[in-house]
Parts: structure tokens; sequence; C-alpha cells
């Protein structure tokens, strides 16, 4: 029998990006904190709250694109404790906008090559899915807010399923 104490675990995270969807995330909690909160134990949502964690989640939310070897290596280390990894936006699920300067021409990169080596970014700027092998997208700029809902709303259910 499931038990009705047990909650999903979830993990909200934010790299290369301007932030909107965390944004939407949290005015989507207006609506939905009361119910969310019975369900869904946040173990990394810095949005949400001062204490992190960095252990097993049943799905991690990643928005924005990688950028650098650090955050190459936190996804990296986000997919080893995530069952599931959802890609959050279009930075994260296409690398664009955030990845702009991987169209630059050889003359544009020269210029900001400076500024390229100070801040330890890698030479292209990678979609998630370059990095790690992702569950679901929810695209948008910023994401898709139905879309979100209806990927939330299926993998607790599939999870619940689960239990
Ligand atoms: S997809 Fe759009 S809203 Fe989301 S982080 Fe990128 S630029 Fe910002």
């Amino acid at each position: 029998m499931a038990d009705a104490t047990k909650k999903i675990r979830v993990g909200w995270f934010s790299y290369s990006c301007c932030e909107d969807s965390t944004i939407m995330f949290t005015e989507i909690m207006n609506d939905h904190w009361q119910d969310w909160k019975k369900i869904i134990d946040f173990r990394h949502a810095r949005v949400l709250q001062s204490k992190n964690h960095w252990d097993e989640m049943d799905v991690a939310f990643i928005e924005g694109a990688v950028a650098n070897d650090h955050q190459k290596q936190e996804v990296l280390r986000i997919r080893s404790l995530a069952k599931k990894v959802v890609a959050i936006g279009a930075c994260a699920c296409t690398g664009m906008p955030s990845a702009q300067r991987n169209t630059f021409n050889e003359k544009q990169k020269e210029e900001i090559e400076i500024l390229r080596v100070r801040f330890a970014s890698l030479p292209m700027v990678l979609k998630l899915s370059d990095v790690i092998k992702i569950d679901a997208e929810v695209p948008g700029c910023p994401m898709d807010t139905k879309k979100f809902l209806e990927t939330l709303t299926a993998l607790v259910g599939e999870w619940q399923a689960a239990q």
C-alpha cells in the first residue's frame, strides 16, 4: 500500500540564463503551493529556501544553458542524482538565446575571447542535451507554464503509481 506521507523529491536548478522561468515557477506557486507542499519535498530550490541538498531526487528541473565547466560538472552531478531530468525553457532546450555568442563571426569571437577566458567559459555554450540525457522538455522563453504543469502532473502521477 502506498505511503501517504511520502513525498516526491524535486530539485530546481538554474544555469546561464535570465531566470525568468524561475519567476514563472514562483508565480505558479501562488495558485498551487497548498497542494504542492503536501506532495513535494523540494530538495534543492534556491529561490524557495536557503538550506538545499545535493542528494537523491525523483525529478530535477534545470533552467538555462551550460556555459562553463563548473556548470557542466554540476549538471552531470544532478543527472547522477535524479531519476528524471526536465529541461526548462528555451535556453536549456535549445541553448538560445543564452548561446548567442555561438553565432558570432570570427572577428566577434576574437573580441570577446578575453572575457571568455576571464570567466572560464566553454568555447561554445551548450544546451542541456549536449551534456546529459534529458527525459522531458518544457519549451518557451520563458517556459510555457501550461506545459510545465502538464509535465509536473504527469511526473507526479508516474511517481505515485510506482509507490
Ligand atoms: S529561455 Fe528565455 S526566459 Fe528562459 S532563461 Fe532563457 S532567456 Fe530567460
